[in-house]
């Protein structure tokens, strides 16, 4: 038989436990069907060594409840993955959400019937129905393998790093073939350097990484932390992509350049996001300005790597700093000064095929016992269109987005009543605080379903106006950002099917507007939504 809920959720991760939660408060019986063998989504999947934070835990954490602040503990400024998995089952524990969470149930299909609910079919075949559907599918979850021919033929190990598995993996003497250097490869590129007999990495595109400088927190620190919890999350509100770091109230032009060098150091010595997001408040528009923290920050590549040669590959040639997100590095440039490490540059010699031995480049060819894909994910759209899903009238989400993603908000699709997807694409997540924005998001869908029980509706769906509209503004978002120059990422959808490729995938208006567009469109009885 099959069981019918109010609500399901897709997916037991960071804002798929939250809505849980706010969805049970509200007294809706809920289920939550997740892939994964335990919950934690992009922290279950993502154990690879390294994995941590790249923003400070204490602002990444929940701050729905006091009592959870009080009790957890983080022993890191930036926690690694299984402190933060231990979080996260702490929290499913504390709220006994536990019982209403289906393991290892991969959806496949979710379908609007003519009697206004939905029906979600899992991959070995459990079904369930409800009124609301919410995707909390995450937005960098669908993770992508090269096309490279032959990668179905090596013969040794190959691992991704977003489907690692949870033994412990020896990379002793080992001959290890990374491919990537985005901000995944930096993490496990330092953890296992040491460790392998000689690690090749395969570097396409060179990034701007700045310092993560994580540390132990100390409990003078700890008691400080807890007791100043809630003005950090007002900080976060306040801050333009929701971290502690807000930008300088003061353009860099116009400031004397041995002012703006030594503004740069602070920052730098400052570590996490505080160079891309704390710098002078034109860093993002003006190309200048963000040539010089480029110029800065190749400056201390130069520094730290020994061989200049390398040193060269490693400075980023096709983008100028923040436009795309920064890596938080440790030890990384120094790691390319061992003598078991080597810098293979893409751009000059592209991998021709992956061989049953290893990878072959040109006319050269390596052996190799692990390849590790840390190649990233079909961001944003990536899991959504995995699944097949149709809205009314049987139109299938694939269709409707066949010109490109177009979403109300970043949560709501038009013909696709009484679905949300928390953090779909058109919000500004992605170089934003996640956290923050799953419980905005979470919040505005749960006040939108009180709304309508207080009211006698049923269905809420956006309208097609609205949609284009706010997919607008999201291009527009853009507009006099140095981002727009650099399409060449997943902002734009690089990974993606054909159709969303060069699409801006996000909105650039930072989180202050988004919040308070987001209680706007509530306050006005959800203008641009229709509710029947
Ligand atoms: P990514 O930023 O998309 O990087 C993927 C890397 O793989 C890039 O270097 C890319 O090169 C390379 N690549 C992809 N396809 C390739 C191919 N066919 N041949 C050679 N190289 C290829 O993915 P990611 O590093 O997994 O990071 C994604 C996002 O996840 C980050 O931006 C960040 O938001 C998030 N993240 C967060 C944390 C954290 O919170 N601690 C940690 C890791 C990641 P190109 O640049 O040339 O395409």
């Amino acid at each position: 038989m099959t069981q019918t809920y109010d609500a399901i959720v897709i997916g037991a991760g960071v804002s798929g436990l939250y809505s849980l939660y706010r969805l049970r408060e509200l007294g809706l019986d809920t289920r939550v069907f997740e892939a994964g063998t335990g919950l934690g989504g992009t922290w279950y999947w993502n154990r690879y060594p390294g994995a941590r934070f790249d923003s400070e835990s204490y602002t990444y954490q929940y701050s729905f409840s006091e009592e959870l602040i009080d009790e957890w503990e983080w022993s890191e400024h930036f926690a690694a993955q299984p402190e933060i998995e231990r979080y996260l089952h702490f929290v499913a524990d504390k709220f006994d959400l536990k019982p209403h969470i289906e393991l290892n149930a991969r959806v496949a299909t979710v379908r609007y019937d003519d009697d206004k609910h939905w029906t979600v079919e899992t991959e070995d075949g459990r079904r369930a129905r409800a009124r609301f559907v919410i995707a909390a599918t995450g937005l960098l979850s669908a993770h992508q393998l090269p096309d490279y021919e032959g990668v179905e033929d090596f013969a040794g190990q190959s691992l991704h790093t977003a489907r690692w598995p949870k033994e412990t993996i020896d990379f002793s003497g080992k001959r290890v073939g990374i491919i990537g250097s985005g901000p995944t490869a930096v993490q496990i590129i330092q953890e296992i350097a040491a460790e392998a007999g000689h690690l090749f990495v395969f570097q396409r595109t060179a990034n701007w990484c700045t310092p993560l400088r994580n540390r132990p927190i100390d409990p003078e620190e700890q008691r400080d932390l807890k007791a100043r919890a809630a003005e950090i999350f007002e900080i976060c509100k306040r801050t333009f992509a929701g971290f502690l770091h807000g930008e300088h109230s003061v353009p860099g032009e116009g400031v004397p350049k041995v002012e703006r060098w030594a503004h740069y150091q602070e920052l730098y010595d400052e570590g996490g996001f505080a160079l891309w997001l704390g710098n002078y408040s034109d860093t993002f528009t003006n190309a200048e300005i963000a040539g010089e923290v480029a110029e800065f920050l190749a400056e201390k590549i130069r520094e730290r790597v020994d061989d200049p040669e390398t040193a060269e590959k490693l400075i980023p040639k096709s983008h100028t700093f923040g436009t795309k997100r920064c890596p938080g590095e440790r030890d990384y440039y120094e790691q390319f000064n061992r003598d078991n490490v080597s810098l293979i540059d893409l751009r000059a010699t592209p991998i021709t095929r992956i061989t049953e031995d290893g990878i072959e480049t040109g006319d050269t060819h390596r052996d190799l016992d692990v390849i590790i894909y840390a190649t990233g994910f079909q961001a944003l759209t990536g899991e959504l269109m995995r699944m097949d899903i149709y809205g009314e009238g049987g139109r299938s989400l694939r269709e409707h987005w066949s010109d490109g993603p177009k979403t109300n908000l970043g949560i709501q699709f038009s013909g696709f009543p009484n679905m949300f997807a928390v953090l779909g694409p058109h919000n500004p997540a992605t170089f934003c605080n996640i956290t923050r924005c799953a419980e905005n998001n979470v919040d505005w869908i749960v006040g939108c379903i009180r709304y309508m029980r207080e009211n006698g509706y049923e269905t809420v769906v956006t309208t097609a106006e609205a949609e284009e509209a706010w997919t607008q503004r999201c291009y527009d978002s853009l507009k006099g950002l140095l981002i727009e120059q650099m399409q060449d990422s997943w902002f734009f959808g690089t990974n993606n099917d054909e159709n969303i490729r060069g699409r801006f995938l996000l909105f650039a208006g930072g989180v202050p507007l988004y919040r308070e567009i987001f209680a706007d469109v509530a306050a006005k009885g959800y203008e641009g939504f229709e509710l029947r």
